[in-house]
C-alpha cells in the first residue's frame, strides 16, 4: 500500500506539534503563571530553591538566621522563600533536627577551664569547638552548647571564653569568642554535679 508511509509520517508530525503546543501551553499556563503548589493564578512570591511560583498562602519562609548556629549553612537551607515541596524535600527534616539540638543545647552541662578539677574523669578525646563574633558571653556558651549537643553530647568542658574591644569610630564594640571540649558527663552523676555557669559579667 503506498499511501501508508506518508500518511504515518504526517500523522506523527500532527501528534508531535500537537504534544509541543500542549507542553508549551502547559508551561505557561500552569507553570508560570499559577502558583506551583495551587495552581492558583498571580502568585507573587519565587521558591528561592527551584524558583517556581509560589502564592502567599503556599510558600513557607526561614527566618534570616534561622540556622545560625550552624558552622556553615548548607546552600539548600538558605533561601528565605520555599514552594512546599522543596521545603519539604530540603528543610523539614534538617530544620527539626536543629531545633532539637537548640533544645538539647540549653540543657548541656557547661563547665569552664577552671573547674578541672570538678572534670578530670570526664573524656577529653573530642576535638575542641569554637565559635566566634559573638554578642556577649551568654550567646558564645549557647553556640559552644549547640555544637556539643549537635554532635550528640550532654556536656562542654574546659570552656574558656574571651573578649575583644574594636574601636570603629566613635564607637566601641565587644565581640566574644569560646572554646570548649565536647564530653559525656553519665547520667547517674548529673543531678550531683550539676554546675551552674557564673555569668562573668
Ligand atoms: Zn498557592
Ligand atoms: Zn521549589
Amino acid at each position: 500500500m503506498p499511501s501508508t508511509r506518508p500518511r504515518t509520517a504526517t500523522k506523527f508530525l500532527v501528534l508531535f506539534t500537537l504534544k509541543e503546543r500542549l507542553k508549551l501551553c502547559y508551561a505557561s499556563d500552569m507553570e508560570s503563571l499559577n502558583c506551583c503548589a495551587c495552581q492558583k493564578p498571580k502568585p507573587t512570591l519565587v521558591c528561592g530553591s527551584c524558583e517556581s511560583k509560589v502564592c502567599k498562602n503556599c510558600a513557607q519562609f526561614l527566618d534570616e538566621g534561622q540556622f545560625s548556629f550552624l558552622t556553615k549553612i548548607p546552600a539548600a537551607l538558605s533561601h528565605s522563600t520555599y514552594c512546599p515541596a522543596c521545603f519539604d524535600q530540603h528543610v523539614a527534616s534538617e530544620l527539626d533536627s536543629y531545633n532539637r539540638a537548640v533544645e538539647a543545647a540549653k540543657n548541656i552541662l557547661v563547665y569552664e577551664k577552671k573547674q578541672s578539677k570538678e572534670t578530670r574523669l570526664l573524656s577529653r578525646k573530642e576535638k575542641p569547638v569554637r565559635v566566634e563574633s559573638c554578642q556577649d558571653s551568654g550567646e558564645t556558651i549557647l553556640r559552644l552548647a549547640f555544637l556539643a549537643a549537635q554532635a550528640g553530647f550532654n556536656a562542654i568542658i574546659d570552656v574558656q571564653l574571651s573578649s575583644t574591644k574594636t574601636r570603629n569610630g566613635s564607637y566601641q564594640t565587644t565581640t566574644w569568642s569560646g572554646t570548649g571540649i565536647p564530653s559525656n558527663v553519665a547520667a547517674n552523676k548529673i543531678a550531683k554535679d550539676r554546675s551552674l555557669w557564673q555569668n562573668p559579667n
